[in-house]
């Protein structure tokens, strides 16, 4: 898997240290978003609505978006 745009080093890691007693700690819920991205190829199915014929494709390179703490927000191919 490429990954288009990753920061290396985000700032939330500097920012947010875990603390055990937040149960809405954001270190942990940065970590888990971060943790979200796909490390991997996988394949993707997509299914055309009038034919009902489906096309399979691997995606082997995603976009990832951060917010203004370098927080994933999302990643698209
Ligand atoms: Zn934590």
């Amino acid at each position: 898997m490429k990954l288009i745009n990753e920061v290396k080093n985000p700032k939330w890691k500097k920012y947010f240290k875990h603390n055990e007693n937040d149960i809405e700690c954001k270190h942990c819920k940065y970590q888990k978003a971060d943790d979200s991205i796909p490390r991997e190829d996988f394949k993707f199915t997509t299914m055309n609505m009038k034919t009902k014929q489906k096309t399979t494709i691997t995606i082997s390179q995603i976009t990832l978006d951060y917010d203004d703490n370098d927080c994933i927000r999302g990643w698209y191919w």
